[in-house]
């Protein structure tokens, strides 16, 4: 049966890695040196878009604050309209696109448009920033379950924090720094020590990273204090006693009282 010439287009969801040029995959690497067409976010770095041969077309749809410069429905068509033509499509994401990062709703539309979608994972930010920070996200004696939790998401009460987070777990928080009071609050009322160790890393595998570490009760208040800006990671647990990290604990008083909590949960 003779077949009908393929239209040849073809749309890749591509995780960019952390930050780091060096933690993209080879495959990755690859295919923003073969595409027609880039289309990435705002998280990936400058050095992963340098990468880009200057005659690719590259298109940013990159979100401000909580301004989208465009909204993901536009996304989703402008990827599906490029492919149609034949275009070979990278969507560029930060860390991993299934982790976070709406791949699944650009899959989506790819598979409704009929068009050949192909995933190729990422570093995702938790592993990045674990593997900077010296801080094994599972130990045998420390942690045997890790979670990963959006801590900004569409109706952060309708998460559900119990049992994320104490012995023998870690949880590992994105988009969590707006709500680090909130996300506090809601862990120890669920019987979370107030004293768990607690490590923040800002721009993890970048050269500007900063891993800094305090109890959970002083979460929120480290993050406000040492202007902690995004992207940054919490990871909550015994494991982020373990981090190369800064020892943030706040004010000598609230270090001493501090001091008082057992890290236990
Ligand atoms: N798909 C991405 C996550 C997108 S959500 C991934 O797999 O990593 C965006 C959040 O990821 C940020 O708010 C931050 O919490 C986290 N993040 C991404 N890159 C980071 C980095 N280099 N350092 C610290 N946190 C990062």
């Amino acid at each position: 049966m003779e077949k009908s010439p393929s239209p040849s287009g073809k749309l890749w969801l591509v995780g960019a890695g952390p930050g780091d040029p060096d933690l993209l995959t080879l495959r990755a690497a690859r295919l923003l040196e073969s595409a027609d067409l880039v289309v990435h976010d705002g998280l990936v770095g400058e050095g992963v878009l340098a990468l880009i041969p200057a005659h690719i077309e590259r298109i940013s749809v990159a979100k401000q604050r909580s301004r989208h410069t465009m909204k993901q429905e536009l996304i989703n068509e402008l990827l599906v309209r490029e492919t149609l033509a034949g275009k070979q499509v990278v969507r560029l994401k930060g860390g991993d696109p299934f982790i976070f990062g709406r791949g699944g709703e650009e899959l989506d539309a790819a598979r409704e448009a009929g068009i050949a979608c192909e995933v190729v994972p990422g570093i995702t930010a938790a592993a990045g920033c674990a593997a900077q920070a010296g801080l094994p996200l599972t130990h045998r004696e420390d942690a045997s379950a890790v979670s990963f939790v959006a801590g900004q998401c569409k109706d952060l009460t309708d998460q559900d924090w119990s049992g994320l987070a104490g012995h023998g777990r870690t949880l590992v928080i994105y988009m969590g720094l707006a709500t680090a009071h909130a996300i506090t609050d809601k862990l120890i009322a669920d019987g979370v020590s107030p004293g768990l160790p607690v490590a923040v890393v800002e721009r993890g595998t970048t050269k500007d990273a900063r891993v800094l570490r305090t109890l959970l009760t002083d979460l929120g208040d480290l993050v406000a204090r040492e202007k902690v800006a995004s992207p940054a990671l919490i990871i909550v647990g015994k494991v982020a006693a373990r981090a190369d990290a800064l020892d943030c604990l706040g004010a000598p008083g609230v270090a001493n009282n501090l001091k008082d909590i057992a890290c236990e949960s």
